[in-house]
C-alpha cells in the first residue's frame, strides 16, 4: 500500500485567508498540534516576505521534531537564501520553489516569458539543492498551462534535482477528470517522473479543493498540500480533515496509508479556529458542531440501533465525544427516551410522548432543546404523575 503524505501550509496558504494572520503564540501552538496530528511536512512560512516570518519559520523549525519543516521561495536568489536560513536548525528540513507557469501569470504577473521561467527554474532549484537535499517545486497556476510548457518545467526542475514537484491549482480552476487527464499527461511525457514525488495544491473556488486533491492521489500524486479547516488564500485551500477522512473511511476506493493520527483532528480544528478567529461553520463535513448531530426521528432511532445506518465515521475517530441527539421539531420518541436515560429519568411510554409534545410546542427559532429544558418539563410530567 502507498503512503500518502500529507503537506500542512496552514501556517503559511491558510495565514494568507484574509483576516486570518496569528501572532507568534498562536504559531508555534498550532505548529506543535500539528506535529501532534501526525502531518508529514508542515510549511511554515515565506521567510522573504518579512524578517519575522524570517523569525517564526527559524523558531517553528527549532521546536518540530517529528515532521519535515518547509519554507516557501519565490525563484530568486534572495529568496532561497532567505528560506535555507530559516530552515537550516530544522531535523529536516525542505525549501519549497515555486513559480508560474501559465501564460496569464508569465505575461501579466511576471513579465516575462517561457524560456526565462525555465531558466528561472534551473537556478532556483540547483542553488536550493545546494543549500538542501529535500527541495519541491511547484509550478504555479499549473492548471492554466499549456501541456508542452509544463511537461518542460516539470523535467527542467527534475533534471535540476527537485524531489517533490507540484501542480498548483492556483486558482481553484479545475476539475477531477481535468486534472486526472493532466497528470497522466505528465507521466506519459516527462522524463524522470517516476524517480520523484508529485503534489498536488488545490484551491476551492469552485468548491472542488477536496474532490480534486482525492482524484489526483488516484492519478499519483502522493503528497497533498492542505490546510486546517481549508482556510485560505480568498475560498481557502483543501481541508485536510475532509481529505484524511475521505482517505480513512474509503479505503476500498482510495487504499492508502497516512501517518495522521484522526483523532487529533477536531482538537486541531478547534485550536485553529481559536487562534485565526476563524469560525467553523455547524454543517462542516467532518469537524463542525452538527456533523455527528442526528435530530429527525427515523435518523435518531436508526442511530439508536445502529449508528452504521446514519454515521460513515464515528465521532470517536476523529476525538469527538459523543455523535449527540439533537431533541427538535424532527426528533422522534427513540431519540428523546435515550436522552431522558442519560439524564437520569425513566418515564412510561405515554409520559415520553406527553413530553416530546411539550418539548416540541415550547421550542423557540431553530435550535433543539437544551438538557436543562428537557429536565424541567420530564420533571413536571413525572410530578403530575404522582400527584393524580
Ligand atoms: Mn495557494
Amino acid at each position: 500500500m502507498d503512503n500518502v503524505r500529507i503537506f500542512d501550509t496552514t501556517l503559511r496558504d491558510g495565514e494568507q485567508a484574509p483576516g486570518a494572520s496569528m501572532d507568534v503564540e498562536g504559531k508555534l501552538a498550532v505548529a506543535a498540534q500539528l506535529e501532534r496530528l501526525g502531518v508529514d511536512v508542515i510549511e511554515a512560512g515565506f521567510p522573504a516576505s518579512s524578517p519575522a516570518d524570517l523569525e517564526m519559520v527559524c523558531q517553528i523549525s527549532r521546536l518540530v521534531k517529528d515532521c519535515r519543516v518547509a519554507a516557501l521561495a519565490r525563484a530568486r536568489p534572495d529568496d532561497i537564501d532567505a528560506a535555507a536560513a530559516a530552515v537550516k536548525e530544522a531535523r529536516a528540513p525542505r525549501i519549497h520553489v515555486f513559480i508560474a507557469t501559465s501564460t496569464i501569470h508569465i505575461e501579466h504577473k511576471l513579465r516575462s516569458t517561457p524560456e526565462k521561467v525555465l531558466e528561472a527554474t534551473e537556478a532556483a532549484v540547483r542553488q536550493a539543492r545546494n543549500a538542501c537535499d529535500d527541495v519541491q517545486w511547484s509550478a504555479e497556476d499549473c492548471t492554466r498551462t499549456d501541456y508542452d510548457f509544463m511537461c518542460r518545467a516539470f523535467e527542467t526542475a527534475i533534471r535540476c534535482g527537485a524531489r517533490t514537484v507540484t501542480i498548483a491549482d492556483t486558482v481553484g480552476y479545475t476539475t477531477p477528470d481535468e486534472l486526472k487527464r493532466r497528470i497522466h499527461h505528465l507521466y506519459e511525457h516527462v522524463d524522470g517522473m517516476d524517480r520523484v514525488t508529485l503534489a498536488i495544491h488545490c484551491h476551492d473556488d469552485l468548491g472542488l479543493a477536496v474532490a480534486n486533491s482525492l482524484a489526483a492521489i488516484e492519478a499519483g500524486a502522493r503528497e497533498v498540500q492542505c490546510t486546517i479547516n481549508g482556510i485560505g488564500e480568498r475560498a481557502g485551500n483543501a481541508c485536510l480533515e475532509e481529505v484524511v477522512m475521505a482517505i480513512a473511511c474509503r479505503a476500498d476506493l482510495l487504499p492508502y496509508r497516512l501517518n495522521v493520527n484522526t483523532r487529533e483532528l477536531l482538537a486541531t480544528s478547534q485550536l485553529v479556529s481559536r487562534i485565526t478567529g476563524f469560525p467553523v461553520p455547524p454543517n462542516k463535513a467532518v469537524v463542525g458542531a452538527n456533523a455527528f448531530a442526528h435530530e429527525s426521528g427515523i435518523h435518531q432511532h436508526g442511530v439508536l440501533q445502529s449508528p452504521v445506518t446514519y454515521e460513515i465515521i464515528r465521532p470517536e475517530a476523529v476525538g469527538a465525544v459523543s455523535g449527540g441527539m439533537v431533541i427538535g421539531r424532527h426528533s422522534g420518541r427513540h431519540g428523546l427516551q435515550s436522552r431522558l436515560v442519560e439524564l437520569g429519568l425513566r418515564l412510561s411510554e405515554s409520559e415520553v410522548a406527553e413530553v416530546l409534545r411539550r418539548v416540541k410546542a415550547g421550542l423557540r427559532e431553530s435550535r433543539g432543546a437544551t438538557n436543562d429544558e428537557i429536565h424541567q418539563i420530564a420533571e413536571s410530567v413525572i410530578s403530575e404523575r404522582q400527584g393524580a
